[in-house]
């Protein structure tokens, strides 16, 4: 299950936890100011998705790295093309003349996205988070992670530089059913977790899952049962869930267009919504988003939820009305996009 929640306040530096709840691990969309994060949830990220390098979505990174520094964590990093310059800008701002003595293997893979190549270089802790190369490759389209369990996507929009739009998708969602648990008299408990894991990794169906916990009513525990029995009996399989985020990008018919695709169907789409329509102007001019505009991309892409962020200092005291906004351009009916799109200053 993808569980996202939103760093800091809709002013605050944008930011998602993304809990992968059958994992134990989580994805960080963006790094603005993460001091707001408990350690523990920092420790639990394996990779990170910078959207583009404008302070308030990247200050958060060191922080991120003293957390982690003494620990035994391997983060992927990705964000737009000359990321590995901002990352080394990043490590090449402190003295590392003591990590050569730590035991622990904290190390960085950064990957550049967006371009038909993809680079990635890797940065130890023990030396000194120096560029080792690790190579480049041909880009598998907008794909830039592909795991048993789900895919992340990314493309690059026009922010007047380059912003990665995200989206994470569940490659199939396991539900127990809880009624035939009940008559299997089977307990509740993390065993069901592993048994989860297992399935999402195609293990074969002869492989015996042991049951732990006990029910008030009989003695189940230490049972064991094959696999495949137990995804036959107990489980229903449904297709994954897809969360989408898009940060900072301004309302023109190629952001639009890709950013419905990439957000199609999305259970939920958090999107920034800095401006009220009635400053679109001054969105434009920014090359940020509008509530209504946000809105009408999340109905324009069918999703489910959406979750407006990233406002305007200057809307301090009008949050409701940006929310309100967005909410009536998602329920409301379809604006037509040659329209809206031609209320924008002439030089779009
Ligand atoms: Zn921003």
């Amino acid at each position: 299950m993808l569980d996202p929640h939103l760093i800091n306040d809709p002013f605050g530096d944008p930011g998602v936890f993304l809990e992968l709840r059958h994992r134990k691990e989580a994805f960080l969309l963006d790094m603005g100011d993460l001091t707001s994060l408990p350690p523990r949830k920092i420790l639990k990220v394996t990779h990170a998705f910078v959207t583009h390098t404008h302070m308030d979505h990247f200050i958060g990174f060191d922080h991120f790295l003293r957390v982690s520094l003494g620990r035994d964590q391997k983060v992927h990093l990705f964000g737009p093309p000359g990321f590995m310059n901002n990352v080394e800008g990043k490590f090449g701002a402190y003295t590392w003349n003591l990590v050569g003595n730590y035991t622990n293997r904290l190390h960085f893979l950064v990957t550049e996205a967006g371009g038909s190549r993809r680079k990635t270089a890797r940065y130890d802790c023990s030396r000194g988070f120096r560029r080792e190369s690790v190579g480049e490759s041909e880009a598998n389209g907008d794909l830039l992670v592909d795991r048993d369990d789900l895919t992340v996507r990314g493309v690059l929009l026009d922010h007047k530089v380059p912003c990665l739009a995200l989206a994470i998708e569940e490659k199939r969602h396991i539900h127990i059913k809880k009624n035939a648990l009940d008559e299997m008299n089977l307990p509740v408990g993390p065993w069901l977790g592993e048994l989860k894991r297992s399935i999402l990794r195609n293990d074969p169906d002869g492989m015996e899952i042991e049951v732990r916990g006990r029910r008030a009513d009989s003695e189940s525990s230490g049972l064991r049962f094959p696999l495949g029995l137990l995804r036959d009996r107990i489980v229903r399989i449904a297709a994954g869930e897809k969360v989408a985020y898009v940060a900072d990008a301004v309302y023109s018919e190629e952001n639009r267009r890709k950013i419905v695709e990439l957000a199609a169907g999305a259970r939920v789409l958090i999107v920034e919504a800095p401006f009220l329509q009635e400053d679109r102007e001054r969105a434009f001019q920014k090359f940020h988003l509008t509530a209504a505009q946000a809105g009408s991309l999340a109905r324009e892409a069918g999703a489910k939820n959406l979750v407006v962020f990233h406002f305007s200092p200057m809307y301090r005291s009008r949050e409701d009305e940006l929310v309100r906004e967005a909410r009536e351009a998602f329920r409301g009916p379809l604006p037509d996009a040659e329209d809206s799109l031609s209320e924008m200053p002439p030089d779009s």
